[in-house]
């Protein structure tokens, strides 16, 4: 039995499944991760203006660079990665897609909630009169005027704590749980595998590389999410 074919038959047996994403799912999508080399954090404007203070320090500055941002992901398209998982909900209704992306890629590809833990940055959101319609072309709020803001968390803002709350009772109910291109190290991701685990969900990992939480994997897959994704939920053989 290869391990596809043992995460496949994990997945078939399952009825609450959960699947915690991070930034090797969208690679495939063009999409620079945070940490590589031609990542994010090489860019010095990405250092100048993820922090909410740089918001007071260069408004200008902060907006020109998240626009910038945005316009880059306007083009990405989700990957079949995206498809796969969205295709999993598709015939496991329950199955609750947690991600620390903010590309909007996988409600792009079709999935019905996603519980995104940093925010979209497909969106402008407006902190004066709390409007999240975006996204507007102005980096004015159309109700109020004020100066918007990308609709994700920065550093020194907090997470949102429901949000967070639901996505630990979620991990605390799966049967399942799956850790796809995230290495799952970082607060509050590293949590939820965690309490999944503790709740006595197996646990499937799906890297490029080695990660903590394999340790207590059933299965650990290693590869491309886009190219192992499709696979595994396809041999999985699911009915809605
Ligand atoms: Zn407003």
């Amino acid at each position: 039995m290869t391990s596809i074919d043992s995460a496949a038959a994990l997945l078939h047996a399952a009825s609450r499944i959960s699947v915690l994403s991070g930034a090797g799912l969208s690679k495939a999508s063009g999409i620079p991760t945070y940490r590589d080399a031609d990542g994010l954090w090489r860019d010095e404007n990405a250092v100048r203006f993820s922090h909410i203070d740089d918001l007071k320090r260069d408004p200008e500055g902060f907006h020109n660079f998240w626009a910038a941002r945005m316009a880059v992901l306007s083009e990405a398209r989700p990957n079949p990665g995206h498809r796969a998982l969205v295709e999993l909900q598709m015939r496991r209704p329950s199955t609750a897609l947690i991600t620390q992306n903010v590309d909007g890629l996988l409600a792009e590809a079709g999935a019905q909630e996603v519980f995104e833990l940093h925010g979209n940055l497909r969106r402008w959101r407006c902190d004066s009169c709390g409007n999240r319609e975006g996204p507007w072309l102005s980096q004015r709020c159309p109700r109020c005027g004020s100066q918007a803001r990308p609709d994700v968390v920065m550093f020194g803002e907090m997470l949102n704590e429901g949000l967070l709350t639901r996505t630990q009772e979620v991990a605390a109910h799966s049967d399942l749980f799956l850790v796809v291109g995230t290495s799952a190290a970082v607060y509050p991701a590293a949590d939820l595998p965690t309490i999944a685990a503790t709740n006595g969900a197996k646990i499937i990992t799906l890297n490029m590389e080695t990660i903590d939480v394999d340790d207590v994997a059933a299965v650990v897959l290693r590869g491309p999410a886009e190219e192992l994704l499709p696979d595994l939920i396809q041999a999985a053989r699911l009915r809605p």
